[in-house]
């Protein structure tokens, strides 16, 4: 069997359902089981929905339930299906109705009622597409994931799927496959222990087909998209960027952490452990090859892609008592462990640590904290700049990384290269990221 999970833009409209459908028609005999997201923008209009009936009270409810309801409805007409599939779809647009003018009565929004809310986006896609899959005379059957064996713990709005789950999906997705069904999962959601329905964070449903792959031993798993799979860099900034051939686990999840909206930064995980390969791949223009993330990465370039992240601090610890002494970064980092405060890049000497994080946390206790150790200083607007490469042949990267920023007149603040093997990351000001970022990629790509 395969898994083909298809993002929101994929399943956007009739037109996109239609090309969806044809998709999956060409690959019936290898099984596959689909996974999909909500149509097009329906996750961001619940949540909007859910907002504006907190803030501005039942009278939103109305005009936010009927854009979301058009959104399928006007799908369903064109498909000429308005009428059967309208009977699996408008109990769940009513209930929807009930929980938003709950929200804007009772006004409280808790994550726990977010979930339940956002929840309907993925319930409603999966039923539209499976609907039109059975006109077309394939044996589709929408399913909840939960129904699927779908187990998650109870944090709402990021929830993780529970240890032992991997089994439940097995035994329940096998005998679908055996009997000939064409499963359309909801992607995204689940359920905790006490059947309270979860999320499993923005993009989650690229978690729910990986996941589902590597319990069920999928042969691969192809995640359809809006572009021709992972990028060089962003497109829209760069427009000579490519496609990247093959790329491995850990280079695609470091290419996710370090800001591409590829994937779900989780998402690797269950397919690295099983080595099932995951295939990203365009359902605008279906022909072109995608990109294979797989264990065994082939491909003699030693640069795969780059990428970036803005909005970054870099704080410097600066302490003579650090000086042969021990335990100091212990207090360091557990200062920032008690403030809540996630890291992303370090780099050592002597005497310092600099440590790179989001420029969203309020640092002023945390900075009243290490004043008392060491002495701090703060510097915001930078951006880290990350190329996904092959860390053998840094000393070759780094040269000609080095050499691009030294032509620009452009200052290097921090660097960072070999905890993971795959990428080497720097700091610059934000203000020159974007020029850097083209002057590497002509280095790398465009020579
Ligand atoms: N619909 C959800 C979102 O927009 C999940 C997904 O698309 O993967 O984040
Ligand atoms: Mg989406």
């Amino acid at each position: 069997m395969i898994v083909m999970k298809f993002g929101g833009s994929s399943v956007s409209n009739a037109e996109r359902i239609r090309t969806m459908a044809k998709i999956v028609a060409s690959q019936l005999e290898r099984k596959p089981v689909v996974v999909l997201s909500a149509m097009g923008d329906t996750t961001d209009a619940l949540l909007e929905a859910a907002d504006r009936a907190l803030d501005e009270g039942p009278d939103t409810v109305g005009p936010s339930l009927k854009r979301i309801a058009d959104i399928h409805m006007d799908a369903l007409k064109e498909l000429h299906l308005a009428e059967r599939a309208a009977e699996t779809i408008r109990p769940l647009l009513a209930e929807l109705g009930s929980l938003l003018t709950g929200v804007s009565l009772i006004k409280e929004l808790t994550e726990k009622t977010r979930d339940f809310l956002v929840s309907f986006g993925e319930r409603l896609s999966v039923r539209v597409a499976a609907g039109w899959l059975r006109s077309l005379g394939m044996n589709a059957q929408a399913f909840d994931a939960w129904d699927l064996g779908f187990v998650s713990d109870a944090q709402f709005t990021r929830a993780e799927l529970v240890a032992g789950c991997e089994a439940s999906v097995a035994a329940a997705v096998a005998p679908l496959i055996e009997a000939g069904v064409l499963p359309v999962v909801t992607g995204f959601i689940a359920k905790c222990g006490s059947g309270a329905i979860t999320t499993l964070g923005r993009g989650g449903s690229d978690l729910t087909a990986t996941f589902l792959a590597a319990s069920c031993g999928a042969e691969e798993v192809q995640v359809w998209k809006d572009v021709d799979g992972i990028m060089t860099y962003d497109p829209r900034i760069v427009a000579s960027a490519l496609p990247v051939a093959d790329i491995s686990y850990d280079e695609a999840a470091e290419l996710a952490y370090f800001g591409a909206q590829v994937l779900h930064p989780c998402a690797m995980l269950p397919c690295s452990k099983t080595g099932t390969p995951v295939i990203v791949k365009n359902s605008y223009n279906p022909d072109a090859p995608g990109t294979r993330i797989s264990a065994d990465a082939a491909g003699a370039a030693p640069v795969r892609a780059l990428t970036s992240r803005s909005d970054v601090a870099l704080i410097d610890i600066v302490s003579a008592r650090m000086l042969g002494a021990s335990g100091f970064l212990g207090e360091v980092f557990s200062a920032f462990a008690r403030h809540k405060i996630s890291v992303d890049m370090v780099a050592t000497s002597e005497v310092s640590v600099s440590i790179t994080l989001s420029s969203d946390y309020d640092l002023s206790a945390l900075k009243r904290e290490l004043a008392r150790i060491a002495n701090i200083e703060v510097k915001t607007k930078k951006a880290i700049v990350t190329i996904v490469c092959n860390v053998k042949k840094s000393s070759q990267i780094l040269e000609r990384a080095f050499g691009v920023c030294a032509k620009l007149g452009v200052q290097v603040q921090m660097i960072s290269q070999g905890a993971s093997k795959v990428n080497i990351s720097f700091i610059v000001n934000g203000s020159q990221s974007e020029e850097v970022i083209r002057g590497l990629h002509r280095e790398f790509f465009e020579a």
